[in-house]
């Protein structure tokens, strides 16, 4: 599902559910869940083995979090449903709303996409500050207690390991404790070990799908005069494996993060930094690095291998008492940022999953919820990574036609504000892609160019 196709958030649909529910992980998928469970339990517990600082700061946890971050509008809307004050406390502590289509621009397909007629209204923030204002926000909630430096162990389980019955925990320098629940979530990430933890125990894992695409990604800072607030975005085109984003941020900085995919990795020094944006089709990447002195010297880099997601919708045995949301389910090229907007769907569609039926059979209801988010997120990644013929994993069914047919749409968006608008939205994760076949779309993609 997109923004436009799960039903809105409605705390108070919810009654009691149960008296105390674990969260492990308190990244952004870990706080949004720790916000819905919050309405069904009488004590919800965060465990996160970092510390939590109040700064907007990279944790070492979440080491993406240096690197450039797009909030999409379904991760808006939907974090503003469940954090009313969300907007207003990202903008009061420095971050940007922009101009979705005027005051960013993408550069595909051999040009930059026209204006949309429409303003759409994008928050431009680092990493770290979406994380610290939605943590603040769930901090200040009753009955929710965080327990930073506090790592998972395993998990508590009944005799016959039919069921999760809370988690086995190490604080740092304590001795490990066992914390029942009723209800434990696994948001740790990408690395969870909820897969292994099942084989151990006698369950099967979830099949999973894996894409490689092998891209890097290098970021640094530069100085940003307070009223230039654009940013442009070349996007890596097959067979051109290099892109790159510059974008306004708080404290009148860029955030510049350049990618290459399939092993064309970009430097981590600022001379190699500005010889790779020379190699994109466009100059300007390069004039800003030459003419905006960088604010900190240091480029930090960020490898990642692959599209991975696992299906546990597909499992016919899973223990009760345990739901794995977030990347622990999928993460996706990052290049297409939907991972945090992802989870906040996830967290909706979660909330309406305990809403229909408690903790009944709430693993399975939840894993066949979101999997028609996850579908979405996953077909338009992984659909845009087969188009370079180095990306190794299974192809999405009508691919290549979907590709020709988004190819034109893009050329097409160059002179047309309102097709750019329509693939905007489907990007943002707001309209479903199923919104680009519309007839009044179809007509302008597939008319005549006139050249
Ligand atoms: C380079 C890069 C760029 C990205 N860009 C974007 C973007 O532009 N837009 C976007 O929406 N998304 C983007 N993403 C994805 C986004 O970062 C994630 O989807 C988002 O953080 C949600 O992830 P999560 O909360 O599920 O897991 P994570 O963010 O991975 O957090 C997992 C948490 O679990 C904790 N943890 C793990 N193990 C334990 C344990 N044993 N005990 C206690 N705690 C534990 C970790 O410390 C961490 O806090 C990007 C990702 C990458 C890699």
């Amino acid at each position: 599902m997109t923004l436009t196709g799960v039903a809105r958030y409605e705390p108070e649909q919810l009654s009691s559910v149960g008296d105390h529910a674990v969260v492990v992980g308190a990244s952004m998928a870990g706080l949004c869940a720790a916000r819905v469970l919050a309405d069904g339990f009488e004590d919800v517990t965060v465990i996160e083995r970092d510390p939590l600082p109040d700064e907007p700061v990279a944790r070492r946890g979440v080491p993406q979090a240096n690197h450039i971050h797009v909030l999409q509008e379904a991760g808006r809307a939907t974090l503003t449903d469940l954090f009313p004050d969300f907007g207003e406390n990202l903008l009061s502590n420095g971050g940007l709303v922009l101009d979705g289509t005027r005051d960013l621009k993408m550069y595909d397909e051999g040009d930059f996409n026209a204006d949309s007629p429409h303003r759409i209204p994008v928050y431009s923030a680092i990493r770290p500050l979406y994380e610290s204002i939605v943590r603040r926000s769930v901090t200040t909630l009753d009955n929710v207690q965080m327990r930073p430096e506090c790592q998972f162990i395993t998990f508590r389980t009944d005799e016959e390991v039919t069921a999760v019955e809370g988690v086995i925990v190490k604080p740092a320098g304590g001795q490990s404790e066992e914390l029942p629940a009723d209800l434990v979530i696994d948001t740790t990430g990408r690395t969870s070990h909820t897969p292994t933890w099942l084989k151990e125990h006698g369950y099967p894992s979830p099949p999973t799908d894996e894409v490689r695409i092998n891209v890097t990604y290098s970021t640094t800072f530069i100085e940003r005069p307070s009223d230039d607030r654009h940013g442009i975005l070349v996007v890596p085109s097959a067979p051109r494996t290099r892109g790159g984003a510059f974008l306004p941020v708080e404290n009148d900085q860029w955030q510049v993060t350049l990618f290459g995919m399939h092993g064309d990795h970009p430097p981590a020094d600022l001379d190699g930094f500005q010889e790779y944006t020379a190699s994109f089709p466009i100059p300007h990447h390069k004039r800003l690095l030459d003419e905006y002195p960088q604010i900190t010297e240091e480029i930090v880099q960020y490898p990642f291998q692959s599209n991975m997601r696992r299906r546990y919708e597909d499992l016919d045995r899973f223990p009760d008492g345990l739901v794995v949301l977030g990347d622990a389910i999928a993460s996706f090229n990052p290049l297409y940022g939907q991972g945090m907007s992802v989870a906040a769907l996830e967290a909706l569609e979660f909330h309406h999953a305990l809403a229909a039926g408690g903790r009944e059979d709430l693993p399975s209801r939840v894993f066949k919820r979101i999997k028609q988010t996850v579908d979405i997120a996953w077909s338009m990644a992984v659909g845009a990574d087969v188009q370079f013929p180095q990306t190794e994993g299974p192809k999405p069914r009508s691919a290549d036609v979907l590709n020709w047919y988004l190819t034109r749409l893009i050329r097409q968006a160059h002179t047309d504000g309102m097709l750019f608008d329509a693939f905007f939205r489907v990007q943002m994760m707001e309209q479903p892609p199923s919104s680009l076949f519309r007839p009044r779309i179809m007509w302008r993609v597939l008319r005549p160019t006139g050249g």
